[in-house]
């Protein structure tokens, strides 16, 4: 999967995506991110990208002229997605649609934000990571980039996986525990050491449950409640 993303920091980009997870994934040829200097096409000394606002007002807009340029040279992977507060809130279901494309591109802006053309005219859509204001679009990029990549098939390895992990089935993850069983004190739960894998299976699910209800209602109630399997459960288990 290739992703290209359009920033004034490319180094910003170039550096979270060559370590960790995602530098990995790159040496293995799984993810191509490429990231691109927003400056790269200017021609004037001062290398200018920004101009102050039509209208009057505080701070500075990126101008449509170096963005329509930087992207048209390099005619990237569409879509071409803009980050930005006022876009489809990226969420796991989204994620997954991005990671079972071919590719995608980001375009990050900064300051008060950019030239109105460029949203009308150059990008495909917008995305928002949630309802704050960054002062820019990378981080947003990154976060973007690490939900969708590791989703890509081979990238988290064989023996973790999507499968089962929070939101993947509208409920979030259950607890996990690893060694020493007892730490200061506080014990892991006999289910866990007991080796029957089925009971084992059936406390997760009822944990999955106990959690969501009482950190995500909202998640409970966008699946339509517990089903009398689920009630079932929770009462095996004394919740
Ligand atoms: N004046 C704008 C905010 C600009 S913030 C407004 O009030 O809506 C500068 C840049 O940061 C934006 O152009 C966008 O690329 C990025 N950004 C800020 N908040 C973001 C968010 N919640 N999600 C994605 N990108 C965001």
């Amino acid at each position: 999967m290739r992703i290209d993303v359009f920033t004034l920091f490319p180094g910003l980009i170039d550096g979270f995506a060559s370590q960790a997870l995602l530098g990995k994934a790159q040496e293995k040829a799984l993810l191509d991110i490429r990231a691109h200097d927003l400056r790269a096409q200017t021609t004037d000394v001062h290398r200018t990208v920004d101009d102050s606002p039509f209208g009057g007002g505080a701070g500075m807009v990126l101008m449509a002229e170096p963005v329509f340029a930087a992207v048209e040279a390099v005619d990237p992977p569409r879509p071409l997605y803009l980050l930005g507060p006022g876009g489809r809130t990226l969420d796991q279901a989204f994620a997954r649609e991005l990671a079972g494309t071919d590719g995608f591109s980001l375009l990050c802006g900064r300051y008060e934000g950019v030239d109105a053309r460029v949203v009308d005219h150059l990008v495909d859509g917008e995305i928002s990571i949630g309802d704050y204001v960054l002062a820019g679009g990378e981080v947003a990029a990154l976060v973007v980039i690490e939900a969708v990549g590791r989703l890509v098939p081979g990238v988290m390895g064989n023996t973790t996986s999507g499968e089962d992990e929070s939101f993947r089935d509208g409920l979030l993850e259950y607890p996990h525990y690893t060694r020493p069983a007892s730490f200061r004190d506080w014990e892991v739960p006999d289910v866990l050491r007991s080796g029957d894998h089925a009971r084992i299976a059936r406390w997760r699910q009822a944990q999955k449950l106990t959690r969501t209800i009482h950190d995500r209602p909202d998640l409970i109630e966008a699946r339509g409640g517990l089903s009398p399997t689920e009630e079932k459960l929770l009462a095996e288990f004394d919740r």
